[in-house]
């Protein structure tokens, strides 16, 4: 029996050609996850596949998935939203790539979670519309850290359990993923970056915002510095590799 033709939502996080006509594409989905699939004859077809399958395009796909290992095929797709600002901006080409290299490193193939694919469509848009792509970067890596299971606790301090005072400075552990007074903090001077009351209030209220009032959140240099520092860390102790793409949006700063 053929299987049945699915529809959905995706954005394209990989394309690289296959043979001389084909295209093996990587989508992310709000339902099915990271799926990957052919599009046979898209290098050929001048109406299906044309312009479309770019890389960080949202597109509504039609594909049939024979079993659960094999590649999808993807029989079309249509475009939702090209992202043309974003391609025309290098800085904001870049923030997008270290946002989708996060991604390829944090979901699996066929892991959902819808929370995850609509985070990346805010980030996306966000860009598209020529907002500072640092901020967008910090916002969005403190919420994906959160949904795959990685929060970071701005709370209390991990080690005395007080909780934060708001005028008071301290210490992140990129190591626990949790915050150190400044008494405290003496035990694990190694493992530590330092930050002010002011970036911990700010990222407190970008991990519990709603999305659509996220934009609302005014980042200052010292902020910026401060929780692009903290989020580099713990990302790289997290998935225990450096982060390729980093470089390209911290190279004219004093964080690397
Ligand atoms: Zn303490």
């Amino acid at each position: 029996m053929a299987s049945p033709a699915l529809e959905t939502a995706a954005i394209v996080l990989d394309c690289r050609d296959h043979g001389e006509s084909d295209k093996i594409v990587t989508f992310f989905c709000p339902e099915a996850g990271r799926i990957t699939g052919i599009a046979k004859g898209a290098n050929r077809s001048k109406r299906r596949f044309v312009n479309k399958l770019e890389l960080f395009s949202s597109l509504h796909i039609t594909y049939t998935q024979p079993n659960q290992d094999s590649l999808a095929f993807i029989s079309a797709a249509d475009l939702m939203s090209g992202y043309v600002n974003l391609r025309k901006n290098v800085d904001l080409y870049n923030a997008a790539t270290v946002i989708r290299e996060f991604i390829l490193m944090g979901v699996r193939e066929k892991e959902c979670d819808s929370r995850v694919f609509y985070l990346l469509d805010w980030a996306l848009k966000s860009l598209n519309s020529n907002r500072p792509q640092l901020p967008v970067v910090v916002i969005f890596l403190l919420r994906f850290f959160d949904y795959i299971g990685y929060r970071p606790d701005l709370s209390s301090c991990h080690h005395c359990n007080h909780p934060v005072l708001t005028r008071q400075a301290y210490r992140f552990n990129y190591m626990t993923g949790g915050l150190l007074c400044e008494n405290c903090s003496v035990h694990d001077f190694q493992t530590t970056i330092p930050l002010s009351p002011g970036t911990i209030r700010l990222l407190a209220d970008a991990q519990n915002l709603p999305q659509e009032r996220l934009h609302r959140l005014q980042f200052s240099n010292i902020a910026l510095e401060e929780s692009l520092a903290l989020l580099h860390r713990y990302g790289r102790r997290l998935f225990q590799r450096d982060i390729h793409s980093w470089k390209t949006i911290v190279n004219q700063r004093a964080e690397g």
